[in-house]
């Protein structure tokens, strides 16, 4: 019976967290909120959830979000064309602009150039899950490769030497014995 209650507390916690209204967050003493976030995305991991340790604050006409997400994401190696799962440790520090007829006015704190800053138009909510999601995929890397030591797939790597050894150097050859 307890652990069952417990789950649906979970759940209820879950879901009000998602969405941040900061219209309320303003009313509190402090204007800020620590969140403990879990959530599985279908698309990046079905049976582990990203957790976020986020601390949301307002900071008069702006809102920082700062913390750390940790994702387990199911990708395919470029070289070998085989699913393999990668861990993101990824640190966040990201401004969310209010009003943006204000910004210059402020001397509060200093944006860096390099800091992350996305305009929410009027908006009263920032959407946490759609934050964490948006946060894992500008992490996910380039090039992706399973692990340093991959040797590729045997078939692909057939191709592309047929490739490679098929006409070109195959007119590079008449060229040479031409000029000889
Ligand atoms: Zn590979």
């Amino acid at each position: 019976m307890f652990p069952f209650l417990f789950d649906k507390i979970c759940l209820l916690f879950t879901i009000k967290v998602m969405k941040i209204l900061l219209s309320e967050l303003e009313n509190r003493e402090n204007k800020s909120e620590k969140i403990n976030f879990s959530h599985i995305y279908k698309e990046f991991n079905n049976d582990v959830p990203v957790v976020a340790e986020l601390f949301i604050e307002i900071l008069s006409n702006m809102v920082k979000i700062t913390g750390q997400i940790n994702a387990q994401v199911n990708l395919i190696c470029d070289l070998c064309l085989k699913e393999f799962t990668k861990n993101l440790n990824i640190k966040v520090e990201e401004y969310f602009i209010r009003d943006n007829l204000n910004i210059n006015n402020n001397s509060e704190f200093e944006i860096k150039e390099n800091n992350f800053v996305e305009d929410l138009n009027g908006s009263d909510e920032i959407d946490i899950t759609d934050f964490v999601y948006q946060s894992v995929i500008l992490n996910i890397p380039n090039k992706l490769v399973c692990d340093i030591n991959c040797n590729g797939n045997e078939n692909l790597n057939k191709y592309i030497k047929k490739e490679i050894s098929d006409p070109r150097l195959e007119i590079f050859k008449t060229i040479k014995t031409e000029k000889e």
